[in-house]
């Protein structure tokens, strides 16, 4: 539980340098994923643990992040989509396990199967399909199945499990390796939907083919043991995201946000700044223009300041889409030039506080993050 982890560092000597050429730097931290992940291991105390690295591994690169943690002997994993199963399946080989959460679209069950891919099995249809892909091609094909314990978004429901249960037919040519659920409220320990979503996983996986069980998410890991069974599938914390709201977070940052200042200027009192002019200077300020803007995810809503070498730079006036203007009158005169760069996410602002001042979820700040940053891997 109170196991340390030597926090990797994100100091930029150890990584290869940023193009001259690139507007903004997404530094990955690999190792602090791979220590993210021992301390979620460290807490599943001899539990499995998946990685959870749909949606392009939460913005930050689904291969890197799953050959990172296949490092520290992951096999398992999930992403939501069959596209980036096949993805992540040309990236990782043959080796490992890669479960399809959403489930395989219609017609497309041959390709998974080709790609030695387990789609999660989440209607009777999903499962009529995939034993007739199993027939088709003439051999066992393997499967997770999940029900659907109280969030009423994914997964068989009661009365279908029970339905499904009763065909000795249901589950002809299909192996199943997994029975998982998902919960809704597993960041809020205290919440009564979590209980009640454990003893209806209980009743419902006794129903289906004995299998591994799978219930955890992040949060879930920190529910305590009774959420552990066989598998946890954690994707935010491996990233960096505070799995325990309100308390302080056990895992290491992941990300560090740079973009380059390209114009710093005086302003004079009354001058309006931005779009709408919904800034106009009080008094003489100084202003810095940051190559970077809500076409590189940074929502105009998201978190309002940037900082350099610890100060904090209130942005001022709106977001544009290529571009963000800071008020740098809190730095002495000539300090931060064209070229610098200010850190929007890293040791001055986590992902969860620029979360946090936009009103949205860790999730959200990470997998908005664009596709022109120059992207600098550290710690493989
Ligand atoms: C996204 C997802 C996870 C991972 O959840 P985190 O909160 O990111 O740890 C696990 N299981 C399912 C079914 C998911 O959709």
């Amino acid at each position: 539980m109170n196991e340390t982890i030597a926090p990797t560092t994100l100091a930029p000597q150890q990584a290869e340098p940023a193009p001259a050429a690139a507007d903004a730097v997404l530094t990955i931290d690999l190792g602090a994923i791979r220590a993210n992940y021992r301390r979620l291991k460290a807490e599943l105390d001899g539990v499995a643990c998946a990685g959870v690295v749909k949606a392009d591994g939460y913005g930050i690169g689904a291969a890197h992040v799953a050959s990172a943690l296949a490092k520290e002997g992951c096999d398992t994993f999930f992403v939501a989509q069959l596209g980036e199963g096949l993805a992540l399946r040309r990236a990782l080989g043959d080796a490992g396990t890669i479960h399809i959460l959403n489930g395989i679209p219609p017609d497309a069950e041959a390709d998974a199967a080709a790609a030695n891919l387990v789609p999660v099995i989440n209607s009777g249809t999903q499962l009529a399909a995939w034993r007739q892909a199993a027939r088709r091609c003439g051999r066992g094909l393997r499967a997770a199945v999940q029900v659907d314990s109280g969030m009423s978004r994914l997964g068989l429901a009661p009365g279908e499990v029970e339905t499904i249960a009763g065909d000795p037919s249901s589950f002809d040519g299909i192996e199943v390796t997994l029975v998982m659920s998902h919960l809704a409220c597993a960041d809020e320990p205290g919440h009564p939907a979590n209980e009640r979503q454990r003893l209806a996983f209980e009743r419902l996986r006794h129903l289906l083919p004995p299998a591994p069980a799978s219930l955890a998410n992040s949060s879930g890991i920190f529910l305590g043991r009774p959420y552990h069974y066989d598998l946890a599938r954690p994707g935010a914390a491996l990233y960096g995201i505070n799995p325990t709201p309100g308390k302080a977070s056990p895992m290491l940052p992941v990300v560090r946000l740079e973009a380059k200042v390209i114009q710093t200027r005086q302003l004079e009192a009354g001058a309006g700044v931005g779009y709408g002019h919904t800034f106009r200077a009080t008094g003489p300020m100084r202003a810095a223009t940051v190559s970077f803007g809500y076409a590189d995810g940074w929502h105009r809503r998201a978190a309002s300041a940037a900082w350099f070498e610890g100060v904090r730079l209130p942005f001022l006036g709106r977001v544009s889409m290529d571009s963000i203007i800071l008020d740098v009158s809190a730095l002495p005169a000539n300090r931060l030039k064209a070229g610098d760069l200010v850190e929007f996410l890293g040791p001055s602002q986590s992902v969860d506080d620029a979360a946090g001042h936009a009103g949205t979820i860790g999730y959200e700040i990470l997998t908005s993050l664009g596709h022109r940053f120059y992207r600098r891997h550290l710690g493989g």
